[in-house]
């Protein structure tokens, strides 16, 4: 108990410091001194010591399954600091720093073992303003961790990122327009897929922005994105956002990196509960996994209830779902877009579980081979690939409609 108000405190003197720094005229942006910063064994358990080069507001709290530390902090460049100069003991098994949304900075330590915070405190140097925070973490059993482990409901920061951050859609008109969701996959600290110098969570922005500007160039479409921003949005947040602008269907862009090297080419991906091979199930695990690596507590988000009417729901969707996958890869094929062998695929990505809205999941291509990787960072081939995905969208309209319109008869 002792260690939980030593933390509420720590985050109160925090919150001084950052605001003197604000008023005094000063950048909020606090900078990591990596030289001087380090995470060690420490006892049984874990010692982590950052140097910033200012007061920040922040906060920490671990999270189970798998066990986590997460850091929180308004807000910290990390550039220049890698997981690798600062991790000098085993029992932490990965680290990730990013922007967790505008504004805001996180830091996941992926823990070994089961160790609770059992420290946590920030200083600042009066002299030359460089605070230094201190964590302990202790060792404990599974459950004691588990039984401790949360996010804090702390007064003064953001809840996570919700659908209410997205203004209300306007008004629906049976005949109006298509509602497009657009869903730029990762972002912030998720990078998704790097090689070859290129990110996919950027690439997939700048893709999901061209194919906003095409469909409301063509007319009869409304247009959101998930994100328009290098900012973390969790899977759930995402389909949440579908479902508060009443989106009619919901299209996720992607282009990971595969171990096999003779995957590339375009694919299309719908929800199953069973994947239709094993790289898919991979993928959706990965894909789910980066929801995991970067702080989301995923423990009650599930209950059988809402999964037997989500089942119910989708009994309706998944026809419309798989007819999308296929409208895209017949224009895909047409024009000319290199497709993967069986490029239609199923697996339970989290990301598609909207039961009411029709979700495609589509891989671009794999920035894990040379010639998707050239064509996904060429201009005037993501042009192409625009045109086809408009078209596609279309052809998939007319025909869905035509199919309600027999529903209803
Ligand atoms: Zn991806």
């Amino acid at each position: 108990m002792s260690s939980i108000l030593g933390i509420g405190l720590a985050v109160l003197v925090a919150l001084s410091a950052g605001d003197a720094a604000r008023a005094e005229g000063f950048s909020g942006l606090a900078r990591l001194d990596p030289v001087r910063s380090e995470i060690v064994a420490d006892g049984p358990g874990v010692g982590l010591r950052l140097t910033l080069s200012q007061g920040v507001p922040w906060r920490v709290f671990t999270l189970d399954g798998p066990p986590r530390m997460v850091l929180d902090f308004r807000e910290v460049d990390w550039s220049g600091a890698g997981a690798a100069d600062l991790v000098a003991t085993g029992r932490v098994r990965g680290l990730r720093m990013g922007q967790i949304r505008p504004g805001w900075s996180r830091m996941v330590a992926d823990l070994a073992a089961p160790y609770p915070l059992e420290e946590a405190g920030l200083t600042v140097d009066p002299e030359t303003g460089t605070a230094a925070l201190r964590l302990r973490l202790g060792r404990a059993d599974a459950a004691r961790f588990a039984s401790a482990a949360g996010v804090p409901d702390s007064p003064g920061w953001a809840p996570a990122p919700r659908a209410g951050d997205t203004p209300p859609p306007p008004p629906r008109d049976a005949d109006g327009p298509l509602r497009v969701m657009i869903d730029p996959g990762h972002g912030g600290i998720d990078p998704g897929a790097e090689e070859g110098g290129l990110t996919e969570k950027t690439l997939m922005l700048v893709l999901a922005r061209e194919l906003r500007e095409a469909l409301l160039r063509k007319g009869g479409y409304e247009v959101f994105l998930t994100r328009d921003a290098d900012a973390f949005v969790s899977l759930e947040a995402r389909v949440a956002r579908a479902h508060e602008v009443v989106a009619d269907v919901f299209v996720s862009l992607h282009a990971d990196a595969l171990s096999d090297a003779r995957a590339r080419g375009a694919s299309v991906y719908t929800l199953s509960d069973t994947a239709s091979d094993a790289a898919s199930a991979a993928l959706a695990e990965r894909h789910d996994r980066a929801d995991l690596l970067s702080g989301v507590d995923l423990s009650d988000s599930d209950d059988v209830v809402a999964g037997v009417l989500m089942d119910l729901a989708r009994q309706e969707t998944q026809p419309r779902a798989m007819a999308l996958a296929g409208t895209l890869l017949e224009v895909f094929r047409a024009e000319d877009i290199p497709v993967l062998g069986r490029p239609m695929r199923h697996a339970g990505f989290s990301v598609l579980k909207a039961a009411d809205i029709p979700s495609v999941l589509i891989e671009t291509g794999f920035l894990s081979d040379a010639r998707d990787r050239r064509n996904l960072n060429d201009p005037e081939w993501r042009a192409g690939l625009v045109a086809a995905l408009v078209a596609g969208l279309e052809s998939w309209r007319a025909a869905d409609q035509a199919r309600a319109g027999l529903v209803r008869q």
